[in-house]
């Protein structure tokens, strides 16, 4: 009944809410009586466990980067991981100091990026046992992007191109290796079909300088931040990631539950 449905909340009237139009807040679904487990409550079934080094872009004895396995809108998506199979509740106090020091180093590392404004750090974990920290870059001068649907702004923003992608984690692991661990993620081999890489003057440049290979459309994007829906990835999709637990199959089932676990309380800036 139209009389039911209660008033859009004032967070979609703020700036940085990306939808505009008629809307109406949906039926809350009725809680359930057990909740049903994460993916990877069993450590031999976790994905982040059994996933090997070299589908992150930074590793050290305790802790892992990665990426996701293609770029998405935002400058830079990656996620910390520590190695043991642990929730951030669990972590002993080695592991909780340590947490804190790869959270500002990793800040830092990412807002370091030509380009990048703000980093968010967030931690959500409804949908992966397996300890797993976001973060995530907005991109400078993007101030409608300042805020709680930072996320939802990912999936709208045009793919940035994957050239600058790999560069930029190239960049990260590098920054971080400063610090010990090793960095996986290199940069992307020199494009020698591209002008700006050729510096010959003679005649035979005009040639080779061709027009660069314009880039793609918009690929597809992987489903970022759904880890509530996760399950382990059967379909390795790129050489970054090749397990990351918050894949979904595209496309996005549009009546699929809980389609995004930011529960937190909105933060408007
Ligand atoms: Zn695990």
């Amino acid at each position: 009944m139209p009389e039911n449905i209660p008033p859009l909340p004032d967070f979609t009237r703020w700036p940085s809410f990306p939808f505009e139009g008629d809307m109406r807040v949906k039926p809350l679904a009725a809680p359930v009586e057990v909740e049903p487990p994460r993916s990877g409550e069993d450590a031999a079934d976790c994905v982040a466990c059994n996933t090997p080094d070299e589908s992150y872009i930074w590793v050290s004895e305790r802790w892992r980067v990665r990426a996701m396995d293609r770029p998405t809108g935002l400058p830079m998506v990656l996620i910390l991981e520590c190695r043991s199979h642990l929730d951030i509740g669990d972590l002993p106090n080695l592991l909780a100091a340590e947490l804190g020091v790869m959270t500002v180093r990793l800040e830092r590392a990412i807002r370091s990026l030509d380009g990048v404004a703000r980093v968010h750090v967030n931690r959500w974990g409804d949908g992966f046992t397996h300890l797993h920290m976001w973060f995530l870059a907005r991109p400078y001068g993007r101030l409608q992007l300042r805020g709680t649907f930072l996320t939802l702004w990912d999936d709208i923003l045009p793919v940035i191109p994957e050239q600058q992608w790999r560069e930029n984690l190239a960049h990260v692991a590098a920054w971080l290796a400063e610090f010990g661990g090793k960095a996986i993620a290199e940069p992307p081999h020199i494009q020698w079909e591209s002008p700006s890489t050729i510096t010959y003057t003679d005649t035979q440049s005009t040639q080779q300088s061709t027009t660069p290979t314009p880039p793609p459309a918009d690929p597809p994007r992987p489903d970022t931040f759904n880890d509530v829906d996760a399950h382990p990835s059967s379909g390795a999709v790129g050489p970054i990631s090749e397990s990351i637990p918050t894949q979904r199959p595209a496309p996005r089932d549009p009546d699929a539950p809980a389609s995004h676990p930011h529960t937190e309380a909105p933060s408007h800036p």
